[in-house]
């Protein structure tokens, strides 16, 4: 495997699947066995979920809701989807634990560096809930985070797109993909791959992310295999 321990982003918009809205059956049952695929093969498995199917911040303050508020309502949001995803673990056989940045207990223990490196290497998916903990941060920022202080050897953040363009391939038919990318560059070129906060903390930290199509079916062991998918921004 070309990763020993991995941080997988996924995003709380993706869990929709194709109803529109809320949490797809059908896609977490996918997301559970392309990860359980990997966990047989010995990669240990942090991963972080966005909550943006079920409300974010921001989008909130824009229709009247306090943005401290809005952001404590996102961050919730990523515990009700990662207590998803852990059922959807169970049921596949892959054991699993919830931690969550916000204390809940009995929903998830409080997280903490030590703790989930010792799962990890227990052989544990170690789903990290509760984004950064704070207001004004992103799931993207959290994963970033978590990925430096667990030590994962990258961030793989699990996109609808095959990675990342020169401009929006949705919107834009002369867009290019790149297959890698500096920090730099992506910096320069304005391009959206996460937030800036994220960037900044991969870059300063060395932490790669590589951006790949997480909706195709078998495309997490292709990454893990090392086989040419998606970009590498280093
Ligand atoms: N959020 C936050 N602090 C964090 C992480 C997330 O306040 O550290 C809130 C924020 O309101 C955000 C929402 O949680 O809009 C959902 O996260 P995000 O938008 O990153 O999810 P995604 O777009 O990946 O589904």
């Amino acid at each position: 495997m070309q990763y020993k321990r991995i941080l997988l982003k996924l995003s709380g918009e993706s869990l929709m699947g194709v109803q529109g809205h809320g949490i797809d059956a059908q896609r977490l049952d996918d997301y559970a066995s392309q990860i359980g695929e990997i966990v047989e093969n010995g990669v240990q498995v942090a991963i972080v979920i966005g909550g943006g199917n079920i409300f974010r911040g921001l989008s909130g303050a824009a229709e009247g809701f306090d943005r401290y508020k809005g952001d404590q309502m996102g961050m919730l949001a990523t515990v009700i989807n990662s207590l998803a995803l852990a059922s959807a673990l169970q049921n596949k056989g892959v054991r699993s634990r919830v931690m969550t940045a916000i204390r809940m207990e009995p929903v998830g223990e409080l997280y903490s560096q030590p703790k989930a490196v010792e799962a990890l290497e227990a052989g544990e998916v170690v789903i990290i809930s509760g984004g950064t903990g704070n207001p004004y941060f992103t799931t993207d920022t959290a994963s970033a985070l978590r990925g430096i202080e667990t030590g994962a050897n990258v961030m793989l953040k699990g996109t609808r797109v095959d990675g990342v363009y020169s401009a929006d391939p949705e919107k834009d038919p002369t867009a290019v993909k790149f297959d890698s990318i500096s920090f730099d560059e992506v910096y320069k070129k304005g391009l959206k791959v996460m937030d800036l906060t994220a960037t900044t903390l991969c870059k300063e930290n060395g932490l790669p992310v590589l951006v790949f199509n997480m909706d195709k079916k078998g495309n997490l062991m292709k990454v893990l295999k090392g086989e040419k998918t998606g970009t590498l921004v280093h």
